[in-house]
């Protein structure tokens, strides 16, 4: 629609975790649906790579995209908000950044230059950003810089933004957003931190074009007229945006707002009408409106953080949408479980799933909750590591191999169920190294993943290095435990299934990546509906 793209930056003062990616996603799900082309970037100030080797409790989930990038979890929200897939040029964090110019200094490329971060680094960073524009593949990008203004490692980054805004042929506009706290003690709204950070941006030489205010109160015109005359800012982009109850009512309020309107205007773009959203709407409707509740238990290591399983969060509250149900998660330590306590700590749930994971710990704790919901029948699902943990389960109290492991756990099992995939061999760095991103997998008529799929052919997204070990297949089967999904290259088991049970999937990919607002996906559909039908 537009002639050349535009950018969008997001960056964030006064605290952290002030909803920068929900902001972004829901600004450009307002702009898709006016009709443009959008894709959001992420760009993380820290020295890691990418997410991959980051243990889950520092930054949560470490989100996988088609293309087997591992990144940010924003990148989950973009994708859930947008329905659209990002990639590995959506993810940019500081050590990719030095090292494509380290890369380029040894092959000689900058000729005898000392290399420097003005204007090397930053060369670098508007040339990560600008591909999303190359070819006007997308009208608008919108980037969201980690981080807030003023921190040392996100210097390198405004600079860059200020660069391009300098630089008169690139149309760009800035979105700053902030807290507005609010004092109890004197019953008021407090502007002097966001006037304190506006400032600091412009002292980098950049000054916001929009500001989004988060705040616990409504903001008086008074409040917002005063941001706007201390912050150099146009009366209509003083944005509120006010604490929800579900992330998913934000871009409704942002509409109501007019952030998608103050923002094709400062970009020059024509806005149309104010769309609908009757999806988006509908959606919302169902799940403030639930029918029934529905009690799923999680069990995972990193239940603390619960950023860790924000895709598998997000993909219950989509599946319980389209089942008119509201999904209770109760979240399970694995370590907290054994033989002894797993049938007082897991009863009353109407379904189970055994989470991802790497490592030993709270390996058991796992196991004797699949035992748990295979014996007693209760809907069950589980994903990559948990369903390495059916498979243990089963080859130890069903097939009778008593000592069946994994050899990532136990390196010197007898029976290894889950062993080292042929290509991971050798493999000693580990970064980027696993099994990433999608796969194709063949299905088996006539089982519960082909009534959830309703197809013979899907693909779905991974992250391991660990499989289910095929020599063990036909004492599995007689056993009553079914690989009803397998990689066509190669014949990997990517699904399994107890026959003689309502509902027990195990799938060696991660279906959550792949649920979006419009298109719950059907795994977790079915697993719902399964536990739904429990409970009654
Ligand atoms: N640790 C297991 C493997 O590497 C499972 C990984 C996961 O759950 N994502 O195979």
């Amino acid at each position: 629609m537009a002639s050349s793209t535009k950018y969008v930056f997001v960056t964030g003062g006064v605290t952290s975790s002030l909803g920068k990616g929900i902001i972004s996603a829901s600004l450009a799900k307002l702009l898709q649906a006016r009709g443009y082309s959008v894709t959001i970037q992420k760009l993380d100030p820290y020295i890691n790579i990418d997410p991959g080797t980051l243990n889950p409790y520092e930054h949560g989930e470490c989100f996988v995209t088609e293309d087997g990038a591992e990144t940010d979890l924003d990148l989950g929200h973009y994708e859930r908000y947008l329905n659209v897939n990002t990639s590995q040029g959506n993810n940019v964090t500081t050590g990719r950044i030095y090292q494509s110019v380290i890369n380029k200094e040894r092959a000689g490329e900058f000729l005898g230059k000392t290399v420097q971060v003005i204007p090397h680094i930053t060369d670098e960073i508007k040339r990560r950003i600008q591909i999303l524009g190359i070819d006007n593949q997308h009208d608008i990008v919108i980037t969201e810089i980690g981080g807030t203004v003023g921190d040392i490692e996100s210097l390198p980054y405004i600079e860059a933004v200020r660069q391009l805004k300098w630089d008169t042929e690139v149309d760009c506009i800035v979105i700053h957003l902030t807290l507005v706290p609010y004092l109890a003690s004197s019953g008021e709204l407090k502007t002097k931190p966001t006037q304190h950070s506006v400032k600091q941006l412009l002292e980098s030489g950049v000054q916001a074009d929009v500001l989004v205010l988060r705040t616990e109160h409504h903001l008086t015109s008074d409040v917002k007229h005063k941001v706007a005359l201390f912050c150099n800012i146009s009366k209509d982009a003083v944005i509120e945006s006010i604490n929800v109850d579900t992330i998913y009512e934000v871009p409704l309020k942002m509409q109501e707002e007019q952030l998608d309107l103050v923002v094709l205007n400062k970009l020059n773009l024509p806005h149309g009408e104010t769309p609908k959203l009757k999806k988006w709407r509908s959606f919302l409707t169902d799940l403030k409106n639930p029918v029934e509740t529905v009690t799923i238990g999680l069990i995972g290591k990193y239940i603390e953080l619960r950023d860790s399983y924000i895709s598998i969060n997000e993909s219950l509250i989509h599946s319980g949408v389209s089942n008119k149900a509201k999904v209770e998660v109760k979240w399970i330590h694995s370590e907290s479980l054994n033989a002894e306590n797993c049938a007082e700590e897991l009863d009353n749930l109407d379904g189970l799933i055994v989470a991802p994971g790497f490592g030993e710990r709270g390996i058991e704790g796992k196991i004797c909750a699949v035992r748990y919901a295979r014996v007693n029948n209760i809907p069950f699902l589980g994903i990559c590591l948990g369903m390495q943990c059916a498979v243990i389960e089963f080859a130890r109290n069903v097939v009778g191999l008593k000592d069946a492991h994994s050899t990532e756990m136990n390196n010197a099992t007898a029976n290894p169920v889950i062993y080292l995939m042929k290509d991971q061999e050798g493999v000693s760095d580990k970064g980027g190294t696993m099994r990433l991103g999608a796969y194709p997998c063949a299905i088996t008529q006539g089982t519960k993943a082909h009534d959830a799929y309703g197809t013979e052919l899907i693909t779905e997204r991974h992250r391991h290095r660990y499989e289910f070990n095929n020599k063990y297949m036909a004492d599995f089967e007689k056993n009553g435990m079914v690989a009803t999904g397998i990689n066509p290259n190669g014949g990997l088991v990517e699904i399994v299934e107890v026959a003689n049970h309502p509902w027990f999937v195990g799938v060696q990919f991660h279906p959550e990546y792949k649920s979006t607002v419009v298109n719950p996906h059907p795994l977790f559909v079915k697993f719902i509906k399964a536990s739904i039908k429990n409970k009654k």
